[in-house]
């Protein structure tokens, strides 16, 4: 494992970065735990001055933060500028709201007072993934540090550059050392600094196999978790859609980050009586797409993060169509440099092929079929995922209904699954536990303290 840049669009190594010493990682986590210490005694004004700070500096910044989003891991520029403004506003949204969601709630027991106070748990260990190299950051800091809580992260190899960016931006922004802290630490060095003591709660958004590894090992040391893990989402077409504003959702559903998203329709349902159609405009619109360089406005098929992932979407592909699966449109990488790949539909995908379950991390749709709305959800159900998931329908009431039956943290009707500040979001099944975002995401690290007054001649 390593720290390296390495610009997906044409190959080119942009920067390394040593891994810290086993005695630097010591003196993060001592200045982290000293810093609790401080920044759990400030006001919630005291600290959201200082949060507000750090969104009005990366939207001032703008420009700064986004181009090693798009150097690092291949986003278009576009949209790493919108994942810079997200940010901003999910930093923004935790310093104006935190002490009305943290404030005591009042208890009415049957005699004498009581009422939940919220305390910070201390120092938390967050570990991040690469495709939102920002808003990663953002949901899981914002919301901590405005709570009291101090945090330190290790973020994904691939975007270290990001990674020691989001750093310096609460140094910046006037936060005392050790409020933020970015780690470029090894596995081996992940699991010790889970074991520390000083460590009170622990994060993931990543991979299932990530989320396993850490989740067994916070177990371990019965520290409490969130895990925010993969998905592979249902984007349900019924026969009353809207067929052309749904293929639009449809294809920014898969191809929003070149469908590297947890929340990217991955499995398309349509049934049976618009299925040709929904087909036919999907692929016509896919076939569009322009590769290029990222940095270029004009492009809009981007490449994929890095040569590795690229190299196993490819292995699926191939896995897929050996299994049964028929490829209705790419499935090659593209004859250019760089980790580009055809967007890509499979159909005919059967239960006993490995791709019916698997997670699908890029511009490759998985097309099914189904007689009817009860199939539709059924098929949906059928997965070890269960992140998020999207209906179109003319009909709000009928959406509705079936998002009751549908088994996953998040469901969109007329929309595909997506993120603001103020909406919770998190899985169940594979998908992980625990909530980020909304007034939910900044109560999974306090103390829920009851404090109890009673009168002293109250019967026991
Ligand atoms: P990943 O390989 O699991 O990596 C995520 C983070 O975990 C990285 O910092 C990685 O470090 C670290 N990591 C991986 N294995 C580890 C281990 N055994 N011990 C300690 N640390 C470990 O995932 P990814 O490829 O970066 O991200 C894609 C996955 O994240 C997809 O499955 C996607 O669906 C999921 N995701 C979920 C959400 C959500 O909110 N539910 C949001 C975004 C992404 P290195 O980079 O150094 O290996």
């Amino acid at each position: 494992m390593s720290y390296e840049s390495v610009n997906p669009y044409d190959g080119t190594v942009l920067q390394t970065f040593e891994e810290m010493t086993d005695g630097q990682l010591e003196s993060a986590l001592a200045t982290a735990a000293a810093c609790f210490e401080i920044w759990n005694k400030k006001s919630y004004g005291e600290r959201a001055v200082i949060v507000a700070r750090a969104a009005v500096l990366m939207r001032e910044r703008s420009e700064e933060f986004a181009r090693p989003v798009t150097l690092e891991m291949g986003k278009l520029i576009t949209q790493a500028r919108g994942e810079v403004e997200l940010s901003a506003d999910i930093i923004d949204y935790y310093a104006k709201n935190a002490e009305t969601f943290l404030g005591p709630e009042a208890l009415h027991p049957t005699t004498g007072e009581a009422e939940i106070q919220n305390a910070a748990f201390g120092v938390l260990f967050g570990v991040e993934p690469w495709n939102f190299p920002y808003y990663q950051l953002a949901r899981f800091a914002a919301p901590n540090l405005m709570a009291g809580n101090v945090v330190i992260v290790k973020h994904a190899g691939c975007v270290p550059q990001c990674a020691i960016a989001f750093e310096k931006l609460w140094l910046d922004a006037g936060a005392p050392a050790g409020a933020y802290t970015n780690l470029l630490i090894s596995y081996d060095q992940v699991n010790r600094v889970i074991d520390d003591p000083r460590i009170k709660g622990i994060a993931l958004t990543g991979s299932v196999e990530a989320g396993k590894a850490v989740a067994a090992r916070a177990g371990l040391n019965l520290k409490k978790s969130t895990m925010e893990l993969g998905g592979s989402d249902a984007f349900i077409v019924l026969e009353d859609a809207d067929l052309d504003k749904t293929v639009e959702w449809a294809v920014w559903a898969k191809m929003n980050n070149t469908g590297q998203c947890c929340v990217a329709a991955k499995r398309f349902i349509v049934v049976e009586e618009l299925a040709d159609r929904f087909l036919d405009k999907f692929q016509t619109a896919l076939a569009k797409l322009k590769p290029g360089n990222p940095m270029d406005v004009a492009t809009t098929l981007g490449p994929l993060s890095t040569e590795a992932a690229l190299i196993k979407l490819l292995a699926q592909v191939k896995q897929a169509v050996e299994k049964g699966a028929k490829l209705v449109m790419g499935g090659k990488r593209l004859n250019r440099p760089g980790a580009f790949m055809e967007p890509t539909i499979l159909s005919h995908i059967t239960p006993d092929n490995p791709a019916f379950r698997d997670e699908f991390f890029g511009p490759v749709a998985l097309f099914f079929r189904v007689k009817d709305e009860n199939e539709a959800i059924a098929l949906a159900n059928d997965s070890e995922f269960g992140l998020g998931g999207s209906i179109f329908t003319r009909d709000v009431h009928r959406g509705k209904r079936l998002a009751s039956h549908i088994n996953t943290g998040m469901v969109f009707i007329n929309h595909p699954t997506w993120t603001t500040p103020d909406l919770p979001f998190g899985g169940i099944k594979n998908s992980g536990y625990g909530r980020e975002l909304s007034s939910m995401g900044i109560q999974e690290f306090v103390n829920k303290k009851l404090v109890r007054t009673a009168s002293i001649d109250a019967p026991a």
